[in-house]
């Protein structure tokens, strides 16, 4: 049976609802989540009530982690998000729903075992907040390496916002290299992401997401109503108007 997989959406409704009218159209019925449901975007509370109710489970990014603890490392505007985010959850009229998503947050899995692999929201050494970029394979080899030997087999992250394929040579491939589709080798070790559903930056704006049926790992990517995000961010002068903008570029 296939499962969906769903990363960094970043509380954009619009591309989220795109994404999970996609996966109910091919009747896939599991999604799982990688996590950084909020922060940055002008949704957080519906994009969490949405993620509780379709995922069998998620992840604690490092935005979700912001929200409920503190930001760590980040830039001005992506901490002003977050203290945004945590007022907006917190600003709820009804107790029960507030309660809800404090508690959906508080319980985020930190790693998950599935499938014969192993899933977090960053990396296998620091599962919240390393990045693992494409260009480490050129420029830090040895840091690929070692986040190698700490996996069995396949591992799958998101955090990057950047959709692709790491194998243990080291080496990485974006979707277009793979035909949009990457086959699982039991005998070879790899890192799958699948890039971001709601701030995708690979300069290619659309909402990204993967299906894992079985070894097969097929890359999607879905235009949405990216102005309506943007104008919404625009509204709200406790989101930097550039977080609208890289939504238009893919960055
Ligand atoms: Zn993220």
């Amino acid at each position: 049976m296939p499962s969906a997989i769903i990363s960094d959406i970043h509380a954009n409704l619009e591309a989220l609802n795109v994404v999970l009218a996609d996966i109910d159209a091919r009747g896939i019925e599991e999604i799982f989540c990688l996590g950084d449901i909020v922060g940055y975007g002008p949704d957080p509370a519906r994009c969490l009530d949405i993620v509780m109710e379709r995922c069998k489970w998620a992840l604690m990014g490092n935005h979700d982690f912001a929200v409920l603890y503190e930001p760590t490392g980040f830039n001005a505007s992506a901490e002003a998000g977050a203290y945004w985010t945590r007022a907006q959850l917190e600003e709820e009229a009804e107790s029960e729903p507030l309660r809800r998503r404090w508690q959906f947050l508080g319980k985020l899995r930190i790693r998950e075992r599935h499938n014969g692999a192993l899933w977090v929201h960053a990396s296998p050494r620091r599962p919240i907040n390393e990045y693992i970029f494409p260009d480490d394979v050129i420029t830090s080899p040895s840091k690929i390496t070692q986040i190698f030997e700490r996996i069995e087999r396949c591992c799958f992250v998101g955090h990057t916002h950047v959709t692709g394929v790491f194998t243990d040579e080291p080496d990485f491939y974006p979707p277009s290299d793979l035909d949009g589709v990457y086959k699982i080798n039991p005998h070879e070790k790899c890192i799958i992401n699948p890039g971001s559903v709601g701030q995708p930056r690979d300069r290619d704006p659309r909402a990204s997401y993967a299906i894992l049926d079985g070894e097969r790992v097929e890359f999607v990517r879905l235009a949405y109503d990216v102005q309506a995000v943007v104008d919404k961010i625009k509204a709200i002068p406790e989101l930097s108007d550039f977080l609208g903008q890289r939504l238009l570029e893919g960055r």
